[in-house]
């Protein structure tokens, strides 16, 4: 679904403070495999420098050796795109000068945001979780601008309440500072608050350790979730709002 199609997100339903306060208040979301679908946009990008994307799985590899050194603040954005794309083709017997580097990455990204799209159920869900009164917050690693960049482009931008990007906070998903900066931007309690994401690492149990409910989206059921026992498992984001009304809230 993309910008064209979607109709405009509701706005937070205050909660009317004469009733009992509910569990859970505020819904914090992934943005990349969680709400945007990620992996096609990337391997778009591998078929506009390769003709395929077979190579998807190297990819992903040097991904994530290069991607942390991102969020830890090691490296900037850019120049972590240019040491992955290098590392990528070196791997592949190919190496490349600066120049070149600079402009397969740039064909690549062209290929990724053409293909950016939202998940099927990513509106439905943001639709019936503002319906639940529940504020909203955006929780991402990402580059800043980039990632304000493609929330635009999907119609996103005013769908949240809070946007924490990690970039712009200083700290990075699984580490407890960025959840608390969510909540405190939504004015939300950790014990009243819940976290979903595709990553089980960093999304589910880094929120889980913050004080929030931390809660996995397994889009591809690889059925990793007996690993952390306590973490609530949903397969499509359509389960969400389910799942967060029968959570109990914590800590008062
Ligand atoms: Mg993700």
């Amino acid at each position: 679904m993309t910008l064209a199609t979607a109709a405009p997100l509701p706005a937070a339903v205050r909660h009317d403070h004469r009733r009992p306060a509910p569990a859970v208040e505020g819904v914090c979301l992934d943005v990349d495999g969680t709400l945007v679908d990620y992996a096609s946009s990337m391997r778009a990008g591998l078929r506009a420098l390769l003709g395929t994307d077979d190579a998807w799985a190297d990819w992903c590899a040097v991904s994530e050796r290069h991607y942390p050194r991102f969020t830890s603040g090691q490296i900037d954005f850019e120049t972590m795109r240019r040491q992955r794309t290098k590392e990528f083709f070196a791997i592949r017997g190919e190496v490349l000068d600066e120049g070149e580097v600079v402009a397969r990455e740039q064909r690549r990204m062209t290929a990724v945001q053409r293909a950016w799209q939202l998940f099927d159920d990513a509106l439905p869900c943001l639709r019936s979780l503002r319906a639940r009164g529940l504020a909203l917050a955006a929780v991402t690693n990402a580059a800043g601008e980039y990632q304000r960049c493609k929330l635009r482009a999907l119609g996103l931008d005013a769908a949240f309440d809070v946007l924490v990007i990690s970039d712009e906070v200083g700290v990075a998903k699984p580490d407890p500072g960025i959840f608390h900066a969510a909540c405190t931007a939504l004015g939300v309690r950790m014990a009243r608050a819940v976290h979903v994401g595709d990553r089980l690492d960093l999304d589910a149990e880094g929120a889980r350790a913050a004080g929030l409910h931390g809660v996995w989206l397994d889009r591809t059921r690889c059925g990793i979730a007996g690993r952390s026992p306590g973490v609530p498992v949903i397969s499509q984001l359509r389960e969400l709002p389910a799942l967060v009304s029968q959570l109990h809230g914590g800590g008062g």
